[in-house]
């Protein structure tokens, strides 16, 4: 592999840059692989990258039925911190932090990650109870989390509006200093080119249309680009969870639903942290380039419809206006869609599944880019020893029907009201 440093940058300068290869190889697939992982976005190749660095596994393969990084991966708005509420997420987000911390290093590939702080606002008296709980909750387990006082929010984002006649007031916030942003394609490449160097053979254009069974075990996959022999197999596909476990007969308590993002023209320096309010489901942020990215709510309704209805849009825009009125002047470039695999307690599943040699890696709803490298690292424990990784344990698909749910929000079966 070639390894990205400043004096190679200087070298190819000097040469015509000719000496750079591709980042990974285009592979066809073999007949037969200990790991199968279905599933080319940040967390398939993460989980392939920890695989073989840290089980020193080898043959494995990722299966990707369009380009990787394409999925939610590439389509997220690129939020990354851990300021949760219940222990088992705590321990998860932040392990997955620490992590992010290190990643660009790690991988020898600038994922840009940016810890500008991610506050969350509240909007009442009964919000900043709520976020006072959460920071007093974060710190407990170790998390850093400082409550804010109006002055310092206005301060912090002095193009808030912080007037008392605003349509969504503000009275506080909450800010993790060590949250931020990340490039969300640069995640997926740089987990790609990583887990290439080790041998793993990253397919792209192969869809797998159905499993290979003997008995109650899955033996291998059935793809676009043939038959594929698998000692063990992980879904890892996010919107698509549903439908890929459906193809091995299980039902999972997971929704798809559309999510959308926007990103205006670039501009100067404006927004300095990410700014989120939970009570609007609103959060914006603005990228390296200058562009400011905002989304919203999912659209709230089943579907695998890689574009957003336009209502739902007009309602994060409104909510993004009401808190950064100066939003207004500039202009929309582009608005996309993932499908995000909403489950039935908002929390992720990590783990077996009841069909022999079958794994998932899902529901983790509109937050799992900023779980990528947690959800990598042991899913990767749990694919290579057939059991689960401490920090994933509580995540498992049983507690669905012991109901051992973690239950974020409090909001029951429905993880995206409020
Ligand atoms: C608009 C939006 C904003 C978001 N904002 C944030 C945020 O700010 N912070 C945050 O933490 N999270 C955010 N998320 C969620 C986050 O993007 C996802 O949870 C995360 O990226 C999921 O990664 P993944 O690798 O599991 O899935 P994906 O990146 O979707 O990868 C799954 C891959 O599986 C492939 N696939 C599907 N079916 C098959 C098949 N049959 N065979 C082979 N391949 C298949 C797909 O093509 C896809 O590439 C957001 C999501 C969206 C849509």
């Amino acid at each position: 592999m070639n390894r990205y440093s400043a004096f190679g940058l200087l070298r190819g300068a000097l040469n015509g840059q000719k000496h750079w290869q591709p980042a990974w190889r285009d592979t066809e697939p073999k007949s037969h692989y200990d790991i199968i992982i279905i599933g080319g976005g940040g967390h398939g190749l993460a989980t392939a990258y920890y695989l073989a660095k840290v089980h020193g596994l080898r043959n494995i393969a990722v299966l990707e039925k369009g380009w990787i990084g394409g999925g939610n991966t590439g389509r997220n708005t690129t939020i990354v911190r851990s300021n949760y509420r219940l222990k088992p997420l705590h321990d998860l987000f932040e392990f997955g932090l620490k992590l992010w911390h290190n990643l660009s290093d790690e991988l020898n590939y600038n994922v840009m990650f940016s810890p500008r702080g991610a506050m969350f606002l509240g909007h009442s008296d009964a919000d900043m109870v709520k976020l006072a709980e959460r920071g007093d909750a974060m710190r407990c387990d170790g998390i850093d989390a400082d409550l804010m006082t109006r002055d310092e929010v206005a301060k912090l984002e002095p193009l808030l509006d912080m007037s008392r006649s605003a349509r969504f007031p503000i009275e506080g916030g909450l800010i993790q200093r060590r949250g931020g942003t990340a490039r969300h394609d640069a995640v997926a490449w740089g987990y790609a080119r990583g887990a290439d160097s080790f041998g793993v053979d990253i397919i792209q254009k192969c869809e797998v249309t159905g499993f290979v069974r003997e008995g109650d075990a899955v033996v291998g996959v059935e793809t676009t680009q043939g038959r594929i022999g698998a000692g063990r197999v992980g879904i890892c596909v996010a919107g698509h969870s549903g439908h890929v476990a459906g193809l091995a007969g299980l039902k999972l308590p997971v929704e798809s639903q559309t999510l959308q993002a926007m990103v205006t023209e670039g501009v100067k320096p404006m927004i300095n942290s990410v700014i989120m309010s939970q009570s609007l489901h609103c959060y914006i942020s603005q990228s390296d380039k200058g562009g400011i990215v905002f989304g919203g709510d999912p659209d709230n309704w089943p579907s695998y419809a890689q574009r957003g209805h336009p209502m739902v849009m007009e309602g994060a825009i409104a909510q993004g206006l009401a808190l950064v009125p100066a939003l207004s002047r500039l202009r929309m470039v582009r608005t996309w869609s993932g499908v995000t695999d909403m489950s039935f307690d908002g929390s992720p599943i990590i783990g077996e599944t009841p069909v022999r040699n079958l794994y998932l890696n899902g529901g983790w709803c509109y937050g799992g880019f900023k779980a990528t490298p947690a959800s990598g690292w042991t899913y990767a424990h749990t694919l290579a020893t057939g059991s689960a990784h401490p920090l994933n344990a509580p995540f498992s698909l049983e507690r669905f029907m012991t109901g051992a749910t973690i239950d974020e929000t409090g909001t029951g079966p429905m993880p995206n009201s409020r």
